[in-house]
């Protein structure tokens, strides 16, 4: 088939590199010239594990293109993914002027039919919003054509986005009409050998899928924060809690770890976009704004729980591990880390953060003055280097070689032995016989 993809962030670069990969032609199309030029040279902009080789050689093999021109791509297409970015509003609401954006210009510059996918997260309504708008388009230029538009939400995850394209725990794809759902369950085929889980719906349920999705699991995430709060003031650990519940099979053992809270591109998004559609329809969304409310606290709770460590922090040096909002990605939206690292630059504490990944993107992000006056330095090459003379250590990102460090070097770079460990990947006991105050999210220490 020929295919683009429009918008080439996590979810538009991985989905058209993979439907090259099974031998499609794909062009992808971003309106970020600077984005189009680096793929262009070889550079993959975004760090994914298997992405570079497989955008590389599908480019080299001539089955993946990059520009900023839609309309000239759009000749003998068969399939058109909308992949762009939908970040909060002000106010909460999901901000899909991007999405139709490219609507627009699709209806303007399409030069036949085609089946219109969107892979973005939207609110219900947006796959019929986005036909409408397209066929107005067509509809001024007297086009003899119509265009479907189905809703085919993404579920990777990053940092292992192309191994999650690739074989998925289900496709969900919402239609309204037999062409869009034929195309996209034998473009999907491949991807579905091993586990045939294609689930065909409506475009509005599969619409709401996404939210629901993404809802869920940040509540899961918020209501172990809170159990993680209580066991700390009932002087229980809550990872035995976690064990004791995620064996019940009703319950399982996944997003169950508390922690410093969710962030990223997705749940914080799509749990604010969630709550306002149910405002907008008069309804209160009692739990997802509980969800919200205990993760801002959970957020906060690395600097509270250093704060009492140190008593203060003004002039402190602190070592911090992980900036990225997951391992295995350099994406810093809404990460907890990045919060801390605010509420300590307005500390006065300085700041030593190691991060394989994510630095570029934080450098890019914070205040030049931080960086320019030695408050903040960041480094991606040595973790154990940030850690000369620091008064704590916190490991806000759980990437894997944090897990089992050189405790004995640590101890020796450290002018204190404190660690806030903000995703419970160390086991209290053992840091204790390390020589370390090790303070965990919920380990039973009441603070
Ligand atoms: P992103 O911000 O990484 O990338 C979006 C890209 O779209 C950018 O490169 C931007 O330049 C481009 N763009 C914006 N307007 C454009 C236009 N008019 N024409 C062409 N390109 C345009 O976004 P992302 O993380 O890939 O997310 C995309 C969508 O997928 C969002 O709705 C998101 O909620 C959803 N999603 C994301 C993930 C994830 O893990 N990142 C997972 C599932 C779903």
């Amino acid at each position: 088939m020929r295919i683009v993809v429009i918008g080439t962030g996590y979810v538009g670069l991985v989905s058209a590199a993979c439907f090259a990969e099974m031998g499609h032609h794909v062009i992808c199309v971003d309106t970020n010239a600077e984005r189009i030029a680096q793929l262009r040279a070889g550079h993959v902009p975004i760090h994914e594990p298997g992405l570079d080789g497989m955008v590389h050689n599908n480019h080299q093999q001539n089955r993946l293109h990059f520009t900023t021109e839609l309309r000239p791509s759009l000749a003998n297409v068969d399939v058109c993914f909308i992949a762009v970015g939908t970040p909060s509003c002000a106010n909460g609401a999901a901000d899909t002027q991007h999405v139709f954006q490219v609507a627009e210009e699709l209806g303007k510059y399409l030069p036949s039919s085609c089946v219109v996918v969107n892979k973005s997260t939207v609110p219900v309504g947006t796959a019929e919003r986005v036909e409408r708008c397209i066929a107005e388009q067509l509809a001024l230029r007297h086009a003899a054509f119509a265009v479907p538009v189905a809703s085919n939400p993404e579920f990777l995850r990053e940092g292992c986005a192309v191994e999650d394209f690739m074989r998925p725990d289900r496709i969900i794809i919402g239609s309204a009409d037999a062409q869009s759902a034929q195309v996209l369950q034998s473009l999907y085929a491949p991807f579905l050998r091993k586990n045939p889980r294609l689930l065909m719906m409506g475009r509005r349920e599969a619409e709401l899928s996404k939210y629901a999705a993404n809802a869920m699991l940040a509540t899961r995430i918020s209501f172990m924060n809170e159990i993680a709060s209580l066991s700390e003031c009932l002087g229980v650990d809550v990872e035995s809690v976690r064990l004791g519940i995620g064996s019940d099979s009703r319950i399982g053992y996944d997003f169950l770890y508390a922690g410093c809270g969710y962030g990223g591109s997705c749940f914080p998004k799509d749990v604010r976009a969630l709550i306002h559609t149910s405002q907008r329809h008069g309804l209160s969304s009692h739990i997802l704004q509980a969800v919200e409310e205990r993760n801002t606290i959970q957020k906060a709770g690395l600097f509270i729980k250093l704060k009492l460590q140190l008593g203060y922090l003004e002039g402190r040096r602190i070592a911090l591990w992980g900036l990225a909002f997951k391992p295995g990605t350099d994406d810093i939206r809404e990460a907890p880390a990045l919060q801390l690292l605010e509420s300590l630059m307005h500390a006065g504490a300085h700041v030593h953060a190691y991060d394989p990944v994510a630095c570029a993107n934080v450098a890019e992000y914070v205040p030049k003055q931080w960086l320019d006056s030695g408050q903040l330095t960041l480094n991606a090459a040595d973790p154990y280097h940030v850690l000369e003379r620091a008064h704590a250590l916190v490991v806000a990102t759980e990437w894997k070689p944090f897990r089992q460090p050189d405790w004995k070097r640590i101890a020796a770079c450290m002018d204190k032995h404190i660690v806030i460990d903000g995703r419970n990947i160390y086991d209290p006991l053992s840091m204790q016989q390390h020589g370390f105050v090790h303070v965990g999210v919920g380990r039973g220490i009441a603070h």
